[in-house]
């Protein structure tokens, strides 16, 4: 059986947490099969389960935590009723004494992703009402869908600053255990509910006067060992270039809008799409849906050369060529520098129309240049 306690829920584990001294109930051979990038691997292993263990099993949306058990490389831990059942490359004689290690960066990670998530569904809540309904630890971003339709840039901004002025202000983040799941106190606090086979005593983060809330996962132990949260817009715009990097066949033109975002958002925007796929063609726009907003248009060099002399008179009226017609859809106005050329529309509503255009222009340009290399 596996405590939670040991889970780095106060300060003074953190450096006993890293490694620790148990023993081997069980080891049995198995056959596991991970998933990466799509492909599924097969791999002979051992799952064994300790008396006692300080690596985190997947469990309530945290991912679980890597390490060695005697140096040999645990690569999976899962939760299986009251036990975390640990996957080793090797075998562990049954009552032996062995030495658990935890990869400290993996877990302080998900430690700092997860507790920001609990302090960012705080904030959001209180602030404008926004309820999380789900959220995803992932590499290197955490994601929270709020129960929203639109945030505005100063909601984000509004809600950044709250949340920084938490860190700075030094926060307590404390576990409480409730040791039976029916006591009626539970109700109160937020939960997504404990899983059908939880076994055990619940335990409750608080976040001092932000949230509380029913959770098995690691936490830091005080605001303070978070860094500071920078631009949520950011974070936003590497999720989407994340998305774009799990496209199996990558398009070659990128279209993108959000609404309320700014012209830091479009420039981290591209040059994160582009550092995936240095041959796609980047078109993001930003600010209202239907009238004015910002847009970018960035392209690989040869493509750029090839619409460079049409890019030059993109602000004129000449319906001849796509690009041109581009900033005519949108009634836009811009300066081409550096084979970028960004701009103000006044006409976002229009951006389907544009989008279809410069995916005609790139599709005749592709296929007249012979060129194949259109990312993968
Ligand atoms: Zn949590």
């Amino acid at each position: 059986m596996y405590s939670l306690v040991r889970h780095l829920c106060f300060p003074i584990l953190y450096l006993l947490s890293v490694q620790f001294t148990t023993q081997v109930t069980s080891c049995e051979p198995v056959h596991l099969v991970l998933t990466a990038n799509g492909k599924k691997n097969k791999v002979n292993c051992f799952q064994v389960i300790l008396k006692d263990t300080i690596l985190f099993p997947e469990g309530g949306g945290q991912p679980d935590d890597r390490g060695t058990i005697n140096s040999v490389e645990v690569i999976k831990v899962e939760r299986k009723g009251a036990s975390a059942v640990h996957y080793a490359l090797s075998e562990f004689p049954v009552g032996s004494e062995v030495t658990v290690k935890v990869d400290w960066q993996r877990r302080f990670d998900h430690m700092q992703q997860h507790t920001a998530q609990h302090l960012i569904t705080g904030i959001a809540d209180s602030l404008f009402g926004f309820k999380t309904t789900s959220w995803y630890l992932g590499d290197p971003i955490v994601s929270i869908e709020l129960d929203t339709t639109s945030v505005s840039k100063e909601q984000l901004d509004e809600i950044e600053r709250v949340v920084n002025e938490k860190i700075r202000a030094a926060i307590p983040v404390t576990p409480h255990l409730y040791p039976d799941k029916e006591d009626p106190k539970l109700s109160q606090f937020r939960a997504r509910g404990l899983p059908d086979d939880h076994e055990g005593p619940v335990r409750v983060l608080e976040i001092q006067d932000i949230d509380t809330t029913l959770c098995c996962g690691t936490h830091v132990a005080n605001l303070s060992h978070l860094q500071l949260c920078q631009s949520l817009l950011k974070e936003m715009a590497q999720m989407e270039a994340a998305v774009y990097k799990l496209q199996s066949q990558k398009e070659p033109v990128f279209c993108h809008f959000r609404k309320d975002a700014d012209g830091d958002y479009m420039s981290i925007l591209v040059s994160n799409i582009l550092e995936v796929n240095k041959d796609a063609i980047c078109f993001v726009c930003v600010g209202d849906e239907k009238e004015s907003g910002l847009f970018t248009l960035v392209g690989p060099a040869q493509i750029v050369a090839d619409l460079s002399p049409k890019m030059q008179y993109l602000t004129r009226h000449d319906c001849s060529v796509s690009a041109c017609r581009i900033a005519e859809v949108l009634e836009a106005k811009g300066a081409v520098s550096g084979g970028r050329y960004r701009g103000k529309a006044n006409k976002m509503g229009n951006r389907a129309k544009a989008e279809k255009l410069l995916r005609e222009q790139v599709s005749s340009l592709l296929n007249s240049s012979g060129d194949s290399n259109q990312g993968s």
